[in-house]
């Protein structure tokens, strides 16, 4: 058995999960919040028990010798050499990460040269790696890039129609996001399909993470075709927070008439925009279907823009992919919401999909009637597996 750290960094938090592997079972896990703010706070989930602390911890270095601390203290680690390998989520591999990497000098050079297309992730990655090598040197890190499950895109899909020359001086492009989570759905959705003695070679997946960030991938034979996120995460769906895609002139209009600036229109667009901006209620979904079933109109409007617009990113792919065989739906809203997913498959009735309403009330793995054209799944993710496994593999 070897310990296994999957880390996930945020721009102010860090989540952790200490897996053993090969047995991909959870020891321990947990998060630290508000680092660098005057109070910091530290879950910590071991045997079923939860514990939180408030603290002061000024840097994610600090964070990191707190968590080796904690886990030593509490016996989950006998000592530092019991991990075998740490591996980081990190948010942008540009075109030049196709896979995980083993982390060493040139990696970190690497993921630092990408640091444009990432400004408050990437450094942020890099600072838990350096930590974590400074505290473990005989460690390997690994590190699993948000984009590279998406670099299987052909030009068609990931070029803009801007001049080339953007392309070429800022490898302006679609990247895409969430590849962790729509690899594994890809896989796991395989390996239904295997255990019912289904061919998988050309399977064709849409795979729906929905979560307060969202975004939908279009997999055929394992292989990412397209995706909704873009350049950036902004891009695609409607998001809890998140505008998605709008008319591109309507930015140049509202900083003239508004006076902002770039940073301004970004914040607006990230923090102020989607589900939280048409509700005027809230970014969280639970509070928005509160509303949706008292009859409060904006938030029926605000759901009715959100299933819509996953719909049709859906029915795009089916386009892409030459029809499809599964439909995902993960992450918290995926996995939860029943209304969004009766919503999304009332909308996908005109190419014969059929929900089955009391598999779905009950979330349960498969969702579709047997005579539905594709069938509908609620599949968990589990992007920290997915690190540990790239992890173990690469220090093995
Ligand atoms: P992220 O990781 O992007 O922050 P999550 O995957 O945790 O997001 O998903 C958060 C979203 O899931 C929120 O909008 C939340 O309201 C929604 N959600 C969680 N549980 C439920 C539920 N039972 N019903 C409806 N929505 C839910």
């Amino acid at each position: 058995m070897r310990k296994i750290f999957a880390i996930n960094a945020g721009s102010s938090s860090l989540k952790f999960q200490l897996l053993a592997m090969p047995a991909e079972e959870i020891i321990a896990k947990g998060i630290f919040e508000r680092i660098g703010e005057p109070e910091s706070a530290f879950t910590l989930v071991y045997q079923g028990q939860k514990e939180t602390e408030k603290l002061v911890l000024s840097s994610y270095k600090e964070a990191v010798n707190y968590l080796l601390k904690r886990l030593d203290e509490k016996g989950i680690i006998q000592s530092l050499a019991d991990i075998a390998g740490i591996g980081h989520r990190v948010a942008h591999g540009g075109d030049y990460f196709k896979a995980s990497a083993l982390v060493d000098e040139s990696v970190l050079t690497k993921i630092d040269e990408l640091s444009f297309l990432a400004p408050s992730h990437n450094p942020a990655n890099l600072e838990v790696i350096k930590a974590f090598k400074e505290l473990l040197p005989n460690t390997p890190n690994v590190a699993v890039f948000d984009t590279a499950f998406h670099q299987t895109l052909s030009e068609e899909y990931y070029l803009y129609p801007l001049p080339r020359k953007y392309y070429d001086k800022y490898r302006l492009r679609k990247y895409g996001f969430h590849g962790t989570s729509h690899k594994y759905i890809s896989l796991i959705t395989k390996e239904v399909y295997r255990q019912q003695a289904l061919d998988t070679d050309q399977l064709k997946v849409i795979s729906c993470h929905l979560g307060n960030g969202a975004s939908i991938c279009a997999i055929k034979g394992q292989q990412s075709i397209n995706t909704s996120m873009g350049f950036t995460p902004l891009a695609g769906l409607m998001m809890g927070s998140r505008s998605g895609d709008i008319d591109p002139a309507i930015l140049p209009f509202l900083m003239e008439e508004e006076g902002l600036t770039p940073s301004q229109i970004t914040a607006i667009l990230n923090k102020e925009s989607g589900l939280l901006a048409v509700s005027e209620i809230s970014n969280d979904l639970r509070d928005i279907e509160e509303a949706y079933h008292k009859g409060y109109s904006q938030a029926i409007t605000a759901i009715e823009m959100f299933t819509n617009r996953i719909a049709h990113t859906i029915a795009t792919y089916m386009v892409d992919l030459g029809g499809a065989d599964a439909i995902v739906f993960t992450a918290g809203i995926g996995e939860n919401s029943r209304l969004i997913r009766e919503k999304v498959a009332e909308k996908l009735s005109v190419f014969g999909v059929k929900l089955d309403h009391e598999a779905n009330e009950s979330s349960k793995k498969l969702i579709s009637k047997d005579d539905s054209s594709i069938k509908l799944f609620v599949l968990p993710t589990n992007e920290e597996l997915m690190i540990a496994r790239d992890t173990m593999e690469l220090i093995s």
